[in-house]
């Protein structure tokens, strides 16, 4: 017997399939498609020569750690303890794998907000516990009222994810005080706050959980160096999280990874000691700008983008068609793949909403949207 009978394959691995079996212009899945900063690659080319090849400790490389709170110190005036509250996981995926795993319990419940990245609900499942899905508002932020009547003794966990993919929408500080007013009626419940796209918004600046003291003692943070440094692929991330929600976390850690890559732990501490985080936003915002521009004549309507790197469309003017069948024919039709926003939503919601990944070479977007204003 299956324990996930009602988990499929991934839209995101089911669109990328599909575009490299049309070669199609890739803009589903996100990943960036152009290179990375040679001074990370130079790194990578000294290291693998260099003794950096075995078991790593359990948490983390501890210059890795040391960066890390350094990262945080100096994005946010947040002092974390490296060795006790920082762990460096294989993606935040794993990441967030391992927090649910080790702090949910059988018949707890866990908030998530709709429209939802795909990889909070499985662990949560595994653990017998209950995903409780809320929706966001039409204009993607929380309300908090049905965030609060979702709320009970039951609850262990609220998911939040800032800035929000797939819709770019960022939390505001009301947003946290409204979080926080829920908290203080509920002590048991801790929020895991999934900012993979931190450094990553444009005309408003990230409000990060680690500015919010309140927060501090209940609420685990996740970042992922594959989008910061535009290597998705190494899967790379970490947590930070206090040292009492830390060590159970470790626990599962230990028997899940054991410890993550250890060249490219090390490469990223060596990166860290170089470089700084400022340009990300500059760059993903020209793209934005530069991708919707191209856009502009087409018969797709845009939607607001504050952060991520991914612009949302709304295809009505184009088709009746749901979106899953309207992306398909975009792959097959048109060269262009994209991802369905039903595939967000617990009950397939569908608002003739795609989502584009424009972490992309100019190239690719111009090519890409060629195609999209023919249509
Ligand atoms: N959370 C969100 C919101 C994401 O978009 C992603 C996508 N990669 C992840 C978590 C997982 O990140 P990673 O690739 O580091 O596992
Ligand atoms: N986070 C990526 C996205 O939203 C997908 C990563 C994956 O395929 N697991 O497109």
């Amino acid at each position: 017997m299956s324990k996930l009978p009602n988990i499929g394959t991934s839209i995101f691995t089911i669109m990328s399939k599909m575009a490299a079996e049309h070669d199609a212009i890739n803009l589903s899945q996100g990943f960036p498609n152009f290179p990375v900063d040679t001074v990370l690659t130079d790194i990578v080319a000294r290291l693998a020569k260099e003794n950096v090849h075995q078991y790593l400790p359990m948490a983390g490389y501890p210059p890795l750690l040391s960066n890390i709170a350094l990262l945080v110190k100096k994005s946010y005036y947040r002092i974390i303890l490296p060795e006790n509250e920082i762990l460096v996981t294989a993606g935040a995926t794993q990441g967030i794998f391992t927090t649910i795993q080790a702090l949910v319990q059988a018949n707890d419940e866990v908030v998530i907000l709709d429209p939802s990245y795909d990889c909070y609900e499985v662990p949560i499942l595994l653990c017998n516990a209950k995903p409780v899905r809320v929706s966001l508002n039409d204009d993607y932020t929380p309300n908090w009222n049905t965030i609060e009547n979702a709320c009970s003794a039951k609850t262990r966990m609220i998911i939040i994810n800032n800035p929000h993919n797939p819709t770019g929408k960022i939390l505001t500080q009301s947003d946290f005080e409204a979080l926080e007013s829920i908290l203080d009626k509920y002590p048991d419940i801790i929020v895991l706050s999934d900012e993979v796209y931190e450094y990553i918004t444009f005309e408003e600046k990230h409000i990060s959980a680690h500015t919010r003291s309140k927060l501090f003692n209940r609420c685990v943070m996740v970042s992922s160096f594959g989008k910061s440094f535009h290597v998705t692929g190494w899967k790379i991330g970490y947590l930070v999280a206090p040292e009492h929600l830390m060590k159970e976390i470790k626990k599962v850690h230990q028997f899940m990874v054991f410890s993550v890559n250890s060249l490219c732990q090390v490469a990223i501490s060596e990166y860290l000691d170089v470089v700084s985080v400022d340009g990300i936003a500059k760059l993903y915002q020209e793209k934005r700008d530069y991708f919707r521009e191209l856009l502009a004549t087409s018969r797709f309507k845009l939607l607001p983008c504050e952060g991520t790197y991914f612009q949302v469309a709304s295809y009505e003017a184009i088709s009746s068609e749901n979106d899953i069948d309207f992306c398909k024919k975009l792959i097959t039709e048109y060269g262009v793949a994209a991802i369905p926003i039903s595939t967000f939503y617990e009950n397939g919601k569908d608002l003739h909403l795609i989502r584009f990944c424009f972490a992309k070479d100019n190239a690719t977007l111009e090519k890409a949207a060629q195609r999209l204003c023919k249509i």
